[in-house]
């Protein structure tokens, strides 16, 4: 296989390192195998890539994703397998190379269905919880029986699911400690015992634990029993002092996952269903979903929950939630702690498309622009301790690679200007189809 070289203007290599100019990027077989700053000789038949006035950065990372939800308001509206081929192409189109998806019913069904032409797809397929845990108060039975759910009581339980799952193939071990519902009733929620057990026994396969948190009360069980990871920001509080230090003290990764209820939120209030000029790339029914959701927001009182939403949220809530989320990223980001990028896509009006708004969201919440660059490549690789392999511009990793046209250093919105992507040392997508290779 030839070498490839891409001329680099800006290089920003993920690990939080400052930018390099005018780099050059070698790949062969896949991988990076050398970066130069010496403009020595090529060899004649080295391909070239010219990208001295763009940026070059790692792939991006997702490591919070359903790529089998869509928009609106419901889990499963509009699912087809049309719609998921729809979906990956967005993701990569967006520039993300690789995605972990934690909980998608039926997920390893659609595997062999998708495009060869895809990013990386990590999955966790299931969410473990005890008999009636999160998220007993909302999804509805049907999607247990698809895998998208199973409920552990005996250690037993536990160690037979995870035995399963790493059968499976799955990249991480997904959870839930929630104590309460949405609308503020007490929840069952795993036991200290059981939680260290469902850790332990993923962490004998090497598997890192991924656990979903929405209450500030839960945090500090969550640090206390070995997750290696929590998602989301909390959305009813800020965040106690002492379980953000515990947190950090454990090296635990933070996925606050907050442009799901910032882009829902300016979804409904601006109507963007409504504006011709918002044209998502999802079908029709998606599509009628989000016109219903869009109405049922208009007509509800500020504190009455929305209806036509999954769960149990007034506006005054949602508005709150996200005030919270902000909050409790910039604690985390001020005290040190690590954060990654994770979408959630897709529900309300957070689609596949781009993770542009996450990214900006977490640079306003205090990371500099190379910062939020690293959590959105290597820590977000580190969720499912894939770090050696991906995330980062650095000798002998594999090469997905994003070429930008703009500076992403100086600017994070430049991001929107895919020119290039790589992955696996392939061109997956680029903006000219003729590629300036010579
Ligand atoms: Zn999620």
């Amino acid at each position: 296989m030839k070498e490839l070289v891409i001329k680099c203007g800006t290089l920003i290599d993920g690990t939080g390192k400052d930018v390099i100019h005018n780099a050059r990027v070698f790949l062969k077989n896949g991988r990076i195998i050398r970066i130069d700053t010496e403009n020595s000789k090529l060899d004649d038949n080295t391909q070239i890539i010219d990208a001295s006035n763009k940026t070059v950065m790692p792939g991006i990372i997702d490591s919070h994703k359903h790529i089998i939800n869509n928009g609106g308001s419901g889990i499963g509206v509009g699912l087809s397998i049309k719609q998921i081929k729809e979906n990956i192409k967005q993701i990569y189109s967006g520039g993300v190379t690789s995605v972990l998806d934690l909980g998608s019913a039926n997920f390893l069904r659609f595997i062999p269905k998708l495009p060869i032409k895809q990013p990386r797809i990590f999955y966790a397929i299931t969410i473990l919880t005890c008999p009636n845990g999160y998220p007993a108060e909302y999804m509805n039975k049907k999607y247990y029986k698809l895998g998208s759910v199973k409920e552990c009581e005996t250690k037993e339980d536990i160690k037979k699911a995870i035995k399963s799952l790493h059968k499976k193939g799955v990249s991480a071990i997904k959870t839930a400690v929630v104590s309460r519902t949405f609308d503020n009733k007490p929840q069952k929620c795993w036991t200290d015992n059981q939680l260290i057990t469902l850790t332990d026994e993923a962490h004998s396969y090497g598997l890192k634990v991924c656990a979903h948190i929405t209450y500030v009360e839960d945090y500090a069980q969550a640090a206390r029993c070995g997750v290696d990871s929590i998602h989301h920001a909390a959305f009813n509080g800020k965040m106690n002092e002492r379980d953000v230090d515990d947190m950090i003290k454990k090296d635990i990764i933070f996925v606050p996952t907050v442009s799901l209820c910032d882009l829902t939120i300016k979804g409904l209030e601006e109507q963007w269903i409504y504006n011709p000029a918002y044209n998502p790339p999802v079908n029709e029914r998606i599509k009628e979903n989000m016109r219903k959701f869009t109405d049922a927001y208009k007509l509800c009182p500020e504190d009455k929950p929305v209806g036509d939403f999954f769960v149990k949220l007034s506006k005054k809530e949602f508005k709150q939630a996200l005030f919270y989320q902000l909050e409790n990223i910039k604690e985390y980001i001020k005290r040190g702690g690590k954060i990654a990028m994770g979408t959630d896509s897709s529900l309300g009006f957070s689609l596949h498309t781009t993770p542009i708004r996450e990214i900006e969201l977490l640079a306003l919440a205090g990371l500099s622009n190379i910062e939020a660059i690293k959590a959105s490549t290597f820590t977000s690789a580190s969720v499912f301790g894939k770090e050696k392999e991906i995330g980062s511009i650095e000798t002998g990793k594999l090469a997905d690679i994003l070429i930008i046209d703009g500076d992403v250093s100086k600017n994070l919105s430049d991001l929107q200007y895919i020119d290039t992507v790589i992955i696996n040392g392939k061109i997956k997508y680029t903006k000219n189809k003729k590629l300036n290779l010579s």
